[in-house]
């Protein structure tokens, strides 16, 4: 089997997980694999990710261009380009919909508070971006200046896009950060967070620079202080936990400057 079609069996492959998980609904969501020379196999636009057929594929450049294929291209293809072009390692992505993580990208809520040590190491923490108009070269400049240092974006009032250096890589992400969604859920109905403390934290982060590599590693700063909406984070952060590990990043911070 040629490398393309692996590829094509993998986006079926990982589509229909996505939607047998209820991560997407109707046509909702799209996913894209790097082919060499500068080619991207994508999604088509209006289709359901559950029912999809390796021919149903599109092949486009990294302008966007339709290179191969019988049907539109997935209509966020704007934003997977705008992440195949800031990183190289990068070579597959998912965009979808989880009823839970993207519940919190509706509330104005990044997830970006350590309260797990597995989501720690698997991700780092999840910044919130910005709203953008789906579809649009808006939605990709909302998610600029994030792409570099994090692999899971919450998307405000839209869903969640994820990335790795494999397609089962990506599409684990966006599992990861779903059941971390409702880990903090289930927190946020407790009344209470209890963040991991600073030295242990610290020590987490070591492991994750080791086991994932440094360019895919949010830092200790990155902790509470990525959230697009601030405000919303500082009123739930402070009714939550009034000494997270916020203050700590916070007294570092000084400590710098
Ligand atoms: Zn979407």
């Amino acid at each position: 089997m040629s490398k393309e079609a692996r590829y094509r069996r993998d986006i079926v492959h990982f589509g229909r997980l996505l939607h047998e998980r209820g991560y997407v609904a109707a046509m909702d969501g799209n996913l894209s694999m790097r082919l060499t020379g500068g080619r991207i196999l994508s999604t088509p636009t209006g289709m359901s990710k559950g029912a999809l057929r390796p021919a149903d594929l599109v092949i486009v450049d990294l302008e966007g261009r339709i290179v191969a294929g019988r049907h539109p291209v997935s209509s966020e293809i704007a934003m997977h380009l705008l992440i195949y072009r800031l990183r190289a390692d990068i070579g597959g992505i998912v965009h979808a919909h989880p009823p839970t993580a993207t519940g919190f990208a509706a509330a104005g809520l990044a997830l970006d508070q350590p309260l797990a040590c597995e989501m720690v190491i698997e991700l780092g923490s999840i910044p919130l971006a910005k709203y953008g108009t789906p579809g649009t070269h808006e939605l990709s400049e909302t998610l600029r200046p994030l792409v570099s240092e994090y692999d899971a974006i919450l998307m405000s009032n839209h869903g969640v896009v994820t990335y790795g250096d494999t397609l089962e890589h990506a599409y684990m992400k966006m599992e990861t950060v779903e059941h971390f969604a409702q880990i903090t859920l289930v927190t946020h109905i407790l009344g209470r967070q209890q963040p991991i403390e600073k030295k242990a934290l610290e020590k987490l982060l070591l492991a994750r620079s080791r086991y994932k590599g440094v360019n895919s590693a949010a830092t200790a700063t990155h902790y509470g202080s990525a959230n697009g909406n601030h405000q919303a984070r500082a009123s739930t952060g402070e009714r939550l936990h009034p000494r997270g590990i916020k203050d700590g990043v916070r007294e570092r911070q000084r400590t710098k400057a």
